[in-house]
């Protein structure tokens, strides 16, 4: 006999924990960036990848909210309020009416101010963690859009894979149902590169230019992604937001430069850097780019990575 009034199996339970999640970096293979608008963003066109650099949180129950890490960053990073992490477990717990207990732990692998988008990452897998925690059964786009508050990557980040990004990059649309693997190598640098302090420098080297500079579309990426082929996804790839990152941090042409000459199909900044990719034609050829690279001596650490990754998932 069933219980009239028992638990339905359908609903949501906190999850006993630990809940641990795995999230990705993210790179842009396009970044059109158009002029700023009214609201202090700029438009966007974007065309998000995400690659197998991982982060990892892990939630257990506590009586407060608590963040400890380890790993990259550790020292640097503050893990007060201003913490994505901690800023995402209370919007989470706000929408939902739930009091924001959780013992939260970080084990980082992706640089910080690197143009990889850590710090939505972190958010985007918080709120994964804490929605399975505290038994909240939030679909993928509430949780978007509670993240789309905390920054403009966390949807896609959400999401993962390839994806077009549009407003200020929160509109995320997947693309590529049956997705090409793409292997590429990443240039870390020393030091971060601020994300507002580069959009300054492009409204600076963009001023008095006329006609005003256009947003361009993602469509000549869109159809090289379609092809397969490494030589057309190289010629295609694109970043508005390198003239200036190159403009704070000229030391990274000398990276890009080492990484053409080590053999990769071709290299660009990450996002907002100071962070370059570049695109090998498989898994060999990575890493003997990386190899050449390393050899450069123009950055501190090189990485071999694979793209597309799914987002942030409970491992
Ligand atoms: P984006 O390209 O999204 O601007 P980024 O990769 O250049 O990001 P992030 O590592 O995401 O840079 O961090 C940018 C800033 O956000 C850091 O300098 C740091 O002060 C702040 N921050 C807050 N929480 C985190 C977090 N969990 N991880 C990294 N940075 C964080």
């Amino acid at each position: 006999m069933t219980e009239a009034w028992g638990p339905d199996d359908d609903e949501p339970r906190p999850h006993i924990g630990p809940v641990k999640v795995r999230v990705p970096a993210k790179i842009n293979l396009h970044l059109g960036v158009g002029p700023l608008r009214m609201d202090g963003y700029h438009e966007l066109n974007t065309v998000y990848h995400a690659i197998s650099l991982f982060d990892e949180i892990t939630a257990r129950h506590g009586d407060t909210l608590t963040l400890t890490m380890e790993g990259e960053g550790t020292g640097e990073l503050l893990l007060d309020e201003t913490n994505l992490i901690m800023r995402a477990a209370r919007a989470l717990a706000a929408r939902a009416r739930v009091p924001a207990y959780a013992r939260l732990h970080l084990k980082k692998v992706i640089p910080l101010a690197g143009g990889l988008a850590g710090g939505s990452a972190d958010a985007a897998a918080t709120l994964i963690a804490c929605d399975l925690l505290w038994g909240l059964g939030m679909s993928r786009d509430e949780l978007a859009e509670v993240g789309a508050q905390l920054g403009s990557d966390v949807p896609f980040l959400l999401h993962g894979g390839t994806a077009l990004g549009t407003g200020h990059g929160e509109a995320v649309s997947p693309i590529l149902a049956r997705p090409t693997i793409w292997h590429w190598v990443v240039a870390i640098a020393d030091g971060g590169l601020s994300t507002p302090a580069v959009y300054r420098e492009l409204d600076t080297l963009r001023a008095g230019s006329w006609p005003p500079p256009a947003l361009e579309n993602a469509d000549s990426l869109m159809s090289a992604l379609r092809q397969r082929n490494p030589e057309v996804l190289g010629a295609a790839l694109g970043n508005d937001l390198q003239p200036a990152a190159l403009s704070l941090r000229p030391q990274l042409a000398d990276v890009l430069k080492a990484g053409t000459e080590a053999g990769a199909v071709t290299g660009l900044v990450s996002g907002s850097g100071p962070t370059c990719v570049f695109l090998a034609a498989d898994a060999a050829h990575a890493h003997e780019v990386a190899e050449g690279l390393t050899a450069a001596g123009v950055c501190r650490t090189v990485v071999t990575a694979r793209g597309p990754q799914p987002g942030a998932r409970v491992i």
